[in-house]
């Protein structure tokens, strides 16, 4: 039987209907002010307080370190620069390979080769749609040897230096495994947690799993500063060296211009800040609204062939950033079809990511078998997943 593309489309039009937007088109993820974004950001151009110093930034980093149940938060310019300046903390050095998932935005690539590091390519769980512990382990075992300066890939030679798991579309990977097998492999785990903000494992806020979590704040995540990020963690040195290293290095001074190290220019403006705080403000009410959206997808898509809502796992809350239909395997060949057919109608879908290794610059990187991540692939398609579509 084949994919039923009308009935997917007309269930997409029953639920992700946006009478507010006069363009017609409904969007994947767009960003709702509803709340003081407005108040704030006026405060920050009355009283001249837009830049890299002020209390909104002091205040954002404080709301999020409190959300994340951390004990500090560094905010920064975006989430590329947080996982960034992530792995140059955990001690990442030029020439290192960094295990990061095929399935993943590129961002989390990018940011290993901001370090100088390498990617080192591993499998997905279809389970999680992150990384997947188990094979990973078995890979590591089988293709690395431990040496007094680290755990080494036998066929390049280079120290692997860190673990990043990415938790996709809000879902947690399963957090513990990948805890245990980084510790068994002696390896630091920073948690790329850009999509997860209000996303729970096991209880626990993501981005406060691993040594250092690392959050977004784009225009398509689930609250928006416009643009920015943060590194949460529970190490307080961690977090000022984050924040030495972000702000050029500079020596604390009245005046005088003294740098110890090559920083960055990574701190997150005031004006941005002010918009993160109202955001999440409203953070309860989108996870709310999202869920209720999730609900009714899964209600409405529950008896139609060949397609299944992709379900938090089953130890996870999670946020539902962007909502997943996975295709059966027989119906993989249509995907492209049924993304036509929905931006025919002003509907935006989207194909997951070209998987990182299939990626012209990411081509010739370290790999395991990535035989589910490409399988995977070959099946999701996001669909509208807007907090305004769940408000009511
Ligand atoms: C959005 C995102 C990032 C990076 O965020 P920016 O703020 O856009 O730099 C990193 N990793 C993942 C998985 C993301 O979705």
């Amino acid at each position: 039987m084949p994919l039923d593309v009308a009935r997917m489309v007309s269930i997409l039009r029953s639920i992700a209907q946006e009478p507010s937007v006069a363009s017609g088109i409904v969007h994947l993820h767009e960003p709702l002010f509803v709340g003081r974004e407005w108040e704030y950001v006026k405060d920050c151009i009355d009283t001249g307080w837009v830049s890299t110093v002020g209390a909104y930034v002091d205040r954002f980093e404080a709301m999020i370190a409190s959300r994340c149940n951390a004990a500090h938060a560094v905010a920064l310019v975006n989430g590329t620069a947080a996982l960034h300046l992530a792995l140059l903390l955990l001690g990442v050095r030029s020439g290192d390979e960094v295990i990061i998932p095929s399935l993943t935005f590129v961002a989390t690539a990018n940011a290993v080769c901001h370090a100088s590091a390498i990617p080192h390519i591993a499998d997905s769980s279809e389970r999680t749609l992150g990384l997947d512990p188990e094979k990973l382990a078995r890979h590591l075992a089988a293709s690395t040897r431990c040496t007094r300066d680290g755990l080494v890939n036998r066929s390049t030679g280079r120290r692997i230096a860190a673990i990043v798991p990415m938790h996709v579309f809000g879902h947690c990977v399963d957090m513990d495994a990948i805890i245990a097998v980084a510790d068994q492999f002696g390896l630091p785990v920073v948690e790329d947690a850009a999509e997860a903000l209000g996303s729970l494992y096991k209880g626990q806020p993501a981005g406060s799993l691993g040594r250092v979590g690392v959050l977004s704040f784009n225009g398509n995540k689930i609250v928006t500063t416009g643009g920015g990020g943060a590194i949460v963690t529970n190490d307080k040195e961690l977090a000022g060296r984050a924040r030495h290293l972000a702000t050029t290095a500079k020596r604390p001074h009245a005046w005088a211009f003294e740098h110890d190290a090559v920083g960055y220019n990574y701190r997150l403006p005031n004006i941005n800040a002010a918009l993160g705080c109202a955001q999440l403000e409203l953070l309860d009410d989108f996870l709310v609204a999202k869920r209720r959206l999730a609900g009714r997808y899964a209600t409405a898509f529950a008896d139609v062939y060949g397609i299944e809502v992709f379900k938090e796992p089953k130890e996870s809350r999670s946020n539902y950033w962007l909502n997943t239909l996975i295709l059966d395997r027989e119906s993989a060949t249509e995907r492209d079809l049924a993304l036509a057919a929905t931006h025919n109608v002003g509907i935006m879908t989207r194909p997951v990511w070209t998987p990182i290794h299939r990626l012209p610059m990411y081509s010739a990187c370290p790999k395991m078998d990535l035989s589910v991540a490409e399988d995977l692939e070959r099946r999701i398609i996001n669909i509208p997943s807007s907090a305004v579509l769940g408000l009511a």
